[in-house]
Formats: C-alpha cells, sequence, structure tokens
C-alpha cells in the first residue's frame, strides 16, 4: 500500500480506539534533548526512575536497529472529578494526581498502541515495531513535541492546544518511512505562573526539573522525604498536579472521552487512617489497577502519616503511636515520630519521649529528637 493512504488510514483508525491525537515523526537522533540530559544529569537532576543510557534514550535505531520513523499517541485524561468525597476534621483524606485516576494509564496506552501495530500490520505485512509508554528509554515529550502533538511547557509537561497537559503519551517505533509531521509553533510566552507557584522551587533555569526537589517525584521514594518538604508535599498521597492546575493553558480543559480513565472518588481521594492499618493484600486489591500503586504500599503509607501530622489531626494519635511503638520499618517509625510531634498533644508527647528509650535505629532517634526539641522548644516559647 502507498504510504500515504497507510498514514490516512491509521489516523482514521487510531479515532476507532480512543486515541486523541496522533503524530508522526522521523527515527533521526534526540539531539538537542541529548545536550538537555547531560546537562540535568551534570547539574544532579535526574531522579533515578529513568530507563537506559543518554544514548539509549536519545537514538531510536539504538532500540529498534530497523527504525524509519515514530508514531506519537496522545489519550486525554479528565481534570475535574465529580462527587469528590470531603475532608473534615477526623476524617482527613488524602489524594492521588489525576496521572493516577483510571486503571494504570500504561496499561490502557499500550492497550492502544498493540491495536495500532496489528492494524498496521494487517494492512502492510512487512511492518515491525516496537511500542513504549512512559517507562521505556525514549521520552515520550521530546517525541510528541518533534511529531507535532504539542509544545514543551516551561513546567516540562508537553502541553496541546486540545487538551491541554492533561494527556498522557506513548509511540510506536516503526520501520516504515512514514512522512513526518511538522512540530507546532508555539510556546508558554511569557508566563512563568508554574515556576512561580511550584511549592518546593523544583522548576528551575526555564523549564528544566530537579527531579529530587519535585513533589511528584518525592511521594515515590521509599526511604524518608527530607523534612524541608514534608509541609510541602500536604496531603498528596501520590504526585504533584499543581503545575497543570495553575496553568492557563489547561483553564476550562476537561475532557471525559474514555471509561477505563474516569477517577473512582473515594480510591483517588481516600480516607487516611485505614490506609495506615493496610495489609498487602488490602493494598493491592485497593489501589493495585492504579499506576500510583507502582512503588507499592509503603511510600503510600508514608505519605500518609505525613498527610495526617500536616493535618495536625489529634483523631490520629493511637493509630500514630501504634506505629511508632510497634512498625518494623524505621522509615514509618520515623515519620510517625515526625508527625506527632506535629500534632503536639500531651500523649503525642509522652509517646515520643517513651519511643526514644527503647528504639534503637539511629535515623528514627534522629526523628524522634527532632520531634522532641521542637515541641520542647514550643512549651519554652509559650511558657515566655
Ligand atoms: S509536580 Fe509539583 S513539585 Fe513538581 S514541578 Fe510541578 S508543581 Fe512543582
Ligand atoms: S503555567 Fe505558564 S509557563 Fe507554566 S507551562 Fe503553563 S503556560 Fe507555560
Amino acid at each position: 500500500m502507498n504510504i500515504e493512504d497507510l498514514k490516512a488510514e491509521i489516523i482514521a483508525y487510531s479515532k476507532e480506539i480512543g486515541i486523541d491525537k496522533i503524530g508522526f515523526t522521523t527515527a533521526d537522533p534526540f539531539v538537542e534533548l541529548k545536550e538537555r540530559l547531560r546537562r540535568q544529569q551534570e547539574l544532579g537532576y535526574q531522579s533515578g526512575f529513568e530507563k537506559g543510557t543518554i544514548e539509549e534514550r536519545t537514538e531510536p535505531r539504538l532500540l529498534f536497529p530497523d527504525a524509519q520513523s515514530i508514531i506519537s499517541i496522545a489519550v486525554a485524561y479528565p481534570a475535574k472529578m465529580e462527587n469528590a468525597p470531603k475532608s473534615t476534621r477526623g476524617d482527613r483524606r488524602g489524594v492521588f494526581c489525576r496521572a493516577s485516576w483510571g486503571i494504570d494509564y500504561h496499561d490502557a496506552l499500550k492497550e492502544r498502541l498493540s491495536k495500532l501495530s496489528d492494524f498496521i500490520k494487517s494492512k502492510e505485512t512487512e511492518f515491525t515495531g516496537k511500542l513504549m509508554v512512559d517507562t521505556g528509554e525514549l521520552v515520550d515529550k521530546a517525541v510528541a513535541e518533534r511529531a507535532g502533538i504539542g509544545f514543551g511547557g516551561k513546567n516540562t509537561l508537553l502541553i496541546t492546544p486540545e487538551f491541554g497537559s492533561y494527556v498522557y503519551l506513548g509511540e510506536l517505533i516503526t520501520n516504515i518511512p512514514f512522512t513526518p509531521d511538522e512540530p507546532l509553533e508555539d510556546s508558554c510566552g511569557d508566563c512563568t505562573i508554574c515556576i512561580d507557584v511550584c511549592p518546593t522551587g523544583a522548576i528551575v533555569q526555564g523549564g528544566q526539573l530537579d527531579s529530587k526537589r519535585c513533589i511528584a517525584f518525592l511521594t515515590q521514594v521509599k526511604d524518608f522525604v527530607p523534612e524541608e518538604f514534608r509541609d510541602k508535599i500536604g496531603n498528596r498521597l501520590y504526585g504533584c498536579d499543581t503545575c497543570q492546575a495553575v496553568c492557563p493553558r489547561n483553564r476550562h480543559v476537561d475532557f471525559h472521552l474514555h471509561a477505563d480513565l474516569e477517577p473512582e472518588p473515594e480510591i483517588v481521594k481516600p480516607q487516611l487512617k485505614p490506609i495506615l492499618k493496610m495489609s498487602n493484600r488490602q493494598f493491592k486489591e485497593t489501589y493495585g489497577h492504579m499506576a500510583g500503586s507502582w512503588r507499592g504500599k509503603k511510600p503510600i503509607q508514608r505519605n500518609a502519616i505525613i498527610a495526617l501530622g500536616v493535618y495536625k489531626d489529634n483523631t490520629a494519635i493511637d493509630e500514630l503511636i501504634e506505629i511508632l511503638v510497634n512498625d518494623p520499618r524505621p522509615v514509618m517509625r520515623g515519620t510517625a515520630a515526625w508527625s506527632l510531634g506535629k500534632i503536639g498533644t500531651d500523649a503525642a508527647l509522652i509517646a515520643i519521649s517513651e519511643a526514644k528509650e527503647r528504639e534503637a535505629d539511629d535515623q528514627v532517634l534522629y526523628e524522634i529528637d527532632l520531634a522532641l526539641n521542637k515541641l520542647e522548644g514550643g512549651a519554652a516559647s509559650n511558657a515566655r
């Protein structure tokens, strides 16, 4: 089949299988990106979650020697949730970011890309391809930008004219030399809202992300969250939407085009206290289908402990003391000490002081001392 006709058929078919935008680009190396990734690495801004070397991330032919083109796809996800439960005193709730609403988007997009691949194969028997969504080596945003899906915003996300930045991205490297689409001529202009509003100052140098300061990353680490970021994490259990929520390009954007990407309100905005006691099995049954569960139960529970401290929820004292005394994981005991210190009632102070006598782990002891210093400092300044 003529390549232009095949391209037209692929575009038409993509609409039938829940792909909202599609673009084509060459399989040439991503030269500018390579430079940017090198700078990022030198500055120590990478998260550590990236897959592959800088060469593999920027040279499609290293991943797929027959590569001739890349098809980039975007699928829009909702920005607003109907019937969101309220977080109230004594019944505080945490939040999962929008990219964790519905089923895991990796699965949702891989399914669509597989169908696309089967379709191309049915038209062109010589076709071979390799699909990727987020966790592959290629940088989805860079591919989408070059394929004309959207432009790179200063918040480091891809912004489409139609769906704002609320899109999931994936790609299919192919052995067919499709004609490339033109990148969009668009930009943030003078706007710097996301840079000014980011709670941790993670967006630096006009559009570079210091991943280690980004809340989206910090909510996923399994170790202690550095103390300076805990209040800023607030009630976030997974991810952070702030730099998308404030973006003028997302104003009035809220698409509900796919049933599999709709949020379940009780699951994406859950009560905090029950999370503390969840077994692995309960966690898997409740959250296993979501993107936000990929790091397992531990970071979500740790973030729930932080959120209860940030809320100063004194109805959670018994649960937090139970963790401080009995949880085998030092990260949980230490974070519980911090939260009890924030809540700061007499019962919290007594529990932290008693824990100090029994505790053997250095990091937990450090957290205990930090909490006691704050509480005793607060008591001293109140007495003055
Ligand atoms: S996700 Fe949150 S912390 Fe990260 S850059 Fe955006 S606003 Fe800042
Ligand atoms: S908030 Fe402004 S600077 Fe940031 S991504 Fe949106 S348009 Fe660009």
